[in-house]
């Protein structure tokens, strides 16, 4: 039963829950919204501008069918709950255009009271009072972030794991909380977060008294001496070291010990300490005196008894600090050559200046926020308000280095301002607090490397650095990097202009135009074309001697990546480069439009693919052979510049992947763009561009380009093509239904959206690699690879590996076996056991392959997952008579796989 309102909580990110569902509880709300002045909640309405103010409310459907829920909140002038005029927009879900309303919309942003409660914590703990100004500066941070109909989004992402969000078709996210929803139930971690006794832990030695137990338990750790140190500085020592390190040192025997002072854990409950997120560590059995380490043993007992929910409060922590931080350094900072961009002559100016940059110029933008219009109504947005502007208000200054300062902590610190030296030029939101020097000077005339690393929601670092030096920047999710050559000396360089566009503390746009930004005409080619984009999620390496080389030659696909004037608009480049490693399978991945999102290269002996782009639940792989070099790519568009539809590609023995959309859209013809390298140079390498300006967080596939070297190996003797289907390979494609046979009723629920499907022989099969996930649920078979034998018949042939189903993914087992060809075994029969999975509120059925079962003609068997006919939902069994004719068809999809007798299809 949905319980959810599908809006969650603005701060932590759980869905809230609504009273609409019997015998559920509401979890209280604080709402912070504009402040209403008067009582008229109708077109009257006003408020004070400017001033917000958070009360007690609840969410509510007012009307039984009504798909909007609304606010209602507790005003304290009446005593009694108003509901909020639809002018409001419910947690910025949805944009209510009302007749011709005087007041415009104003978002009002439900946060689970505990949240609330906490948030407060934290800020008390961080040393900020609760003042009108707090309130102020959170409503303004709320509503300038991005919103996708359900979450606010911010680049902490929540601080969950990948496997915790569910990503939707529409790009939105969900939790992933089917497992154990305490996880995300705010009510079940009141007892942890002030540590309340709970009864099983009442008996705990600490709440005895403390006299009578000092003979069992110590009260106090003793560890070795195992520096010879001062006492005091061994103390020092110990005081930067987690306290559960401590106490493991405690494991550790040794003739000579000394105590931890009490201190030390009690160092363990501040900021930055093992237990920095428990709020409020004073217990309720309390007594004057009570020594630290039984409370920090005792605070870990507790925690250790609701792993989940301790796991939620400290992620809720270290959210909320990081949001306290930006609220405290956006307070504090001074803004400087700043003001707000409200007018359509601002935006005139803006572009008239961007649109002036040329080479020479540095322009670096963060992802502008959008408003789109979704299929389910809510407005779908992303990146950064620009909300102000401004500009260093001295044009041509000389300048030798700049104090750059930061706003925010964590994944929420981005650049806020510059002011640059000698001559103090001044733009942004400056904070004496955070700030770091960049310099531009160099003792004799030289090149230095300008690097700017952003991610989607502001710029993260600015540095410069000897030419040779690559910084490592961290793997932060959608960091890119820029880097351009700076032509500089003992005088700093000049500057011309500088120019920022500012979200609510954060540089969203940065212009900067200077001579001695180095032209493009004075750059290897190379360096050129990498200085033209931007890397994610670092610059690709440039050698010098031809050895590998980035092929810009044959970049091509999408314009916002091969016209200028578009590019600055365009997610950065991705690269792979695996150079001599072999490659032993090849895949690529779909997003919920069936479009290529990502593509992945296997190296040799490794399961963790190095890929471009992003990988999901839906891919197509092969297995390539030992001896396969690949030599060039086909990458299909539907028109100049349109979707990709296609991707082949092939090696010295042919053609090894094949994939061809057929698209219903006549009027646009395929054009073939093909990648090919040098004769004696091979693919090393590959880079792209991944984009979707109609829905920005479902990216696909827009640009390739590939990284060639020079072949080591001389070509060898060439295995020649096989004479079944295209390269061997199965034929993928994708389709809306199913034609060629009857329909599997236990299909039926998961095939409203197009599926894919493989089918191969085990004719003079020779090897079967089986590929098994475990996950939260069980074990899935999610495909395999077929290897055959050479064929006896037209010799020095050998039909290529085939796959079958999904070979490509992260947390994949392989297992294998051998079948004797050359005594004359083959397959002659297979089981697989299909078990349909049961997954609440999930309107399709999952459907997996939970085991296999191979037999031979020597009566030999091979079982792969759980073959258990009791536990599997279905056995299929296919079996032959006649010598080596069995086939497989495997049909997939995200959500299901199914395995059937190809004959039977
Ligand atoms: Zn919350």
């Amino acid at each position: 039963m949905d319980t959810d309102s599908g809006v969650s909580c603005s701060l932590c990110g759980v869905a809230l829950r609504l009273e609409r569902y019997r015998g559920l509880v509401t979890n209280d709300l604080w709402i912070l919204h504009p402040k209403i002045t008067g009582h008229a909640y109708g077109p009257d309405t006003s408020w004070t501008k400017g001033e917000f103010v958070g009360c007690i409310g609840a969410i509510r459907y007012l009307l039984p069918d009504s798909p909007r829920p609304q606010i209602e909140i507790r005003d304290a002038n009446l005593g009694y709950n108003v509901t909020l005029g639809s002018e409001f927009q419910f947690g910025r879900a949805t944009e209510t255009r009302y007749g011709p309303l005087e007041v415009p919309p104003k978002p009002c942003y439900p946060i689970h009271n505990g949240c609330w409660e906490l948030l407060k914590l934290v800020a008390k703990k961080l040393g900020m009072d609760q003042t009108s100004s707090f309130q102020n500066r959170l409503y303004q941070i709320l509503n300038a972030a991005a919103y996708d109909g359900s979450h606010l989004l911010w680049p902490h992402n929540y601080d969950l794991s990948s496997e915790e969000l569910v990503r939707t078709q529409a790009g939105r996210r969900y939790h992933n909380n089917y497992e154990d929803t305490s996880y995300m139930d705010s009510i079940s971690l009141q007892c942890l977060e002030s540590l309340r006794v709970r009864n099983p832990l009442a008996d705990h030695p600490y709440f005895v008294d403390q006299t009578e137990v000092l003979d069992k338990h110590d009260l106090t750790l003793n560890i070795p001496d195992f520096l010879p140190l001062p006492l005091e500085i061994t103390h020092k020592v110990l005081s930067f070291l987690p306290g559960s390190e401590i106490v493991h040192l405690n494991k550790i025997k040794s003739n000579k010990t000394l105590q931890v002072p009490d201190y030390i854990w009690k160092s363990q409950f501040q900021l930055g300490g093992e237990l920095g997120f428990v709020i409020d560590p004073r217990f309720s059995k309390d007594k004057p005196g009570t020594l630290w380490y039984p409370r920090y043993l005792f605070a870990k007992e507790a925690l250790s008894e609701s792993p989940l929910a301790s796991k939620n409060l400290k992620r809720r922590w270290g959210i909320f600090s990081n949001l306290v931080h930006k609220i405290i350094d956006t307070d504090y900072s001074i803004p400087c050559n700043i003001s707000p961009f409200d007018n359509d002559e601002d935006i005139e100016s803006r572009s008239k200046f961007l649109d002036g940059l040329y080479y020479q110029d540095l322009e670096i933008r963060v992802m502008p926020q959008r408003e789109l219009e979704d299929d389910l109504g809510p407005l779908l947005c992303d990146g950064v308000k620009t909300i102000s502007y401004g500009d260093v208000n001295v044009q041509h200054f000389q300048t030798t280095g700049v104090n750059i300062s930061y706003t925010g902590e964590g994944r929420l610190r981005f650049i806020s301002g510059f002011q640059f030296q000698p001559g103090n030029e001044i733009v942004g939101l400056i904070n004496s607090n955070d700030s770091v020097y960049v310099s531009f000077r160099a003792s004799s005339p030289t090149l230095i490397v300008l690097w700017i690393a952003r991610s989607n929601y502001g710029i993260h670092s600015i540095l410069t650095s000897e030419l040779g030096y690559e910084p490592v920047f961290p793997p932060i999710d959608s960091l890119s990097v820029t880097r351009r050559f700076l032509e500089t000396g003992p005088d700093g360089i000049k500057v011309t202009d500088f120019y920022i566009g500012m979200g609510t503390s954060e540089i969203t746009e940065l212009g900067i135009r200077s001579p001695q930004i180095k032209d493009r005409e004075g750059l290897e080619r190379q360096e050129w074309f990498i200085q033209s984009y931007s890397w994610s999620p670092n610059v690709p390496p440039v050698f010098s001697n031809r050895y590998i080389e980035i092929d810009h030659y044959s970049f091509c696909g999408g314009n916002i990546y091969t016209d200028k004037s578009l590019r600055r608009y365009a997610p950065p480049l991705q690269y792979i480069l695996f150079a001599e490693e072999k490659i032993t399978r090849f895949g690529c991945w779909f997003n919920f439009d069936r479009q290529i999102c990502g593509i992945g290269f296997f190296p040799k002996e490794t399961d963790t693919p190095l890929i471009i782009g992003t990988s999901t639940k839906l891919s197509m792989d092969v297995v390539l052979e030992e001896n396969d070099i690949l030599t060039s790519i086909d990458f299909v568009t539907e028109g100049l510049g349109g979707p990709v539809v296609g991707l082949t590609v092939h090696s010295t023995s042919g053609e090894v992947f094949h994939f061809l959309l057929s698209r219903s859209n006549p009027s646009r013809k395929n054009r073939k763009n093909v990648l090919s390298v040098e004769s004696g140079r091979q693919i090393a390498g590959i880079f792209g561009g991944f984009w979707d300006e109609d829905n920005p967080r479902n990216p696909r596939l827009t640009a390739l380009g590939i990284i060639t070297s020079h072949r080591k190996t001389p070509p060898t003797t060439q295995i020649k093509p096989n004479t079944v289907g295209r390269a061997g390979n199965p034929v993928f494609q994708i389709e809306k239904t199913f034609t060629d046979g009857t329909l599997p009723r236990e299909l039926v629920p998961n095939l409203n959206d197009p599926f894919l499907t493989s089918s191969a022989t085990l004719y003079n099969c020779s090897s079967i690699d089986c590929y098994i996930l475990e996950d939260q649920f069980d074990s899935q078979i999610t495909g395999l690879g077929v290897h055959y034998g050479e064929d006896t018949e037209i010799q020095n042939t050998r039909r290529r590996p085939a796959t079958l189903g999904r070979i490509c993914g992260r947390k994949l087992m392989k297992s294998s076996f051998d079948v004797q060809t050359d005594q004359g075994e083959y397959i002659t029969a297979v089981n697989v056991f299909i078990k349909k999975i049961y997954v609440p509120r999930f309107s399709k059925q999952p459907i997996r392959v939970i085991g296999m079962v191979f037999w031979t003609s020597t009566k030999r068997k091979m079982s792969f997952g759980k073959c258990d006919v009791e536990y599997a939902t279905k056995v299929i069994y296919m079996r032959t008579n006649i010598e080596n004719d069995l086939a497989i068809k495997w049909i997939y999809s995200e959500d299901f796989d199914y395995v059937l007798n190809w004959k039977d299809a």
